[in-house]
């Protein structure tokens, strides 16, 4: 496994492979890895003849306030997960290799409408610096696909929205949330969560599955369900910023009637940590 901290090296290692014709998956990550990023590289490497595994942890993604100088960092144990599943190149840039003028004065990529919603409306300017960071990894791997967890839902469609927009020439998959025994789903923040914040914080999978079967049945409206979720969370301790039921196409509110293809999605605190979560629904 190659381990590449400067964009020449990255660019070189990436241009050797695709002169042998090898096909390239890339799947960004801010490391701390898990097995939510493992499903995604092996997603890559069913997928194409190389995988790249970058780890940054983006300070343009994180507000004011927010826990960039808290995220977990922990690369020696990351290397070492990422050799097991035969990556084949990980990149782990520093700071100024991904934002030689600084973060302040940098170029930013914007994608409308879809991220001012939701994480968006709550974390003003953080799919900006994803979409940006994002934008700086695939221009330099120039990969064939590219991979993404559906954990970060909006996200998803953030990139595509770009990758379209933008006309990049790459394959944007996407790939579902793994999740714990007791149903949260695996992030690298739950790190910060104590014993019994762990066993508290299954109840944000449990709502999402009481509302999907409400929408299944259609016991209430959706705004009853939205309604009774966020209750029922506060009840248990949580603090929500949004609980919602959207289309999933794009995220806007669901024509009653219409749509099918439905998402539940919530961001809620627990103490002092965000966990977010969401759930695909047809009805
Ligand atoms: P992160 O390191 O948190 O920025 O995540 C890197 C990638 O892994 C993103 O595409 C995430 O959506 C994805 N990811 C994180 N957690 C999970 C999970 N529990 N299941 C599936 N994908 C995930």
């Amino acid at each position: 496994m190659e381990i590449i901290f400067d964009l020449k090296g990255l660019r070189g290692a990436v241009s050797g492979w695709k002169n042998q014709g090898n096909s390239i998956a890339l799947v960004p990550t801010m490391g701390n890895l898990h097995l939510g990023h493992l499903s995604l590289i092996e997603g890559a490497k069913d997928q194409a003849d190389r995988t790249v595994v970058s780890i940054f942890v983006n300070p343009i993604q994180f507000g004011h306030g927010e826990d960039y100088e808290l995220y977990p960092s922990t690369l020696e144990q990351d290397l070492d997960i990422l050799r097991d599943a035969n990556v084949d190149l990980v990149f782990a840039p520093n700071l100024d290799e991904l934002y030689p003028a600084g973060i302040e004065a940098d170029t930013r990529i914007t994608v409308p409408d879809i991220s001012d919603i939701l994480c968006g409306e709550f974390r003003p300017g953080h799919f900006s610096g994803v979409a940006t960071v994002v934008m700086k990894l695939l221009i330099n791997v120039q990969p064939d696909y590219a991979f993404f967890g559906e954990k970060d839902y909006q996200q998803t469609l953030v990139i595509r929205r770009m990758v379209s927009d933008l006309l990049l020439p790459v394959k944007v998959l996407t790939l579902p949330i793994i999740r714990e025994e007791n149903g949260l789903a695996m992030s690298s923040r739950n790190s910060y969560l104590n014993e019994s914040q762990k066993q508290l914080s299954s109840g944000i999978y449990k709502a999402i599955e009481k509302a999907a079967t409400m929408l299944r049945t259609g016991a209430d409206s959706f705004d009853g369900i939205e309604k009774s979720s966020v209750d029922w969370l506060e009840e248990l301790g949580f603090k929500v910023e949004y609980f919602s039921i959207r289309r999933r196409q794009d995220l806007k509110l669901v024509n009653d009637g219409v749509d099918k293809s439905l998402i539940i999605l919530v961001a809620a605190w627990i103490g002092d940590t965000r966990l977010i979560d969401n759930l695909q629904v047809d009805i």
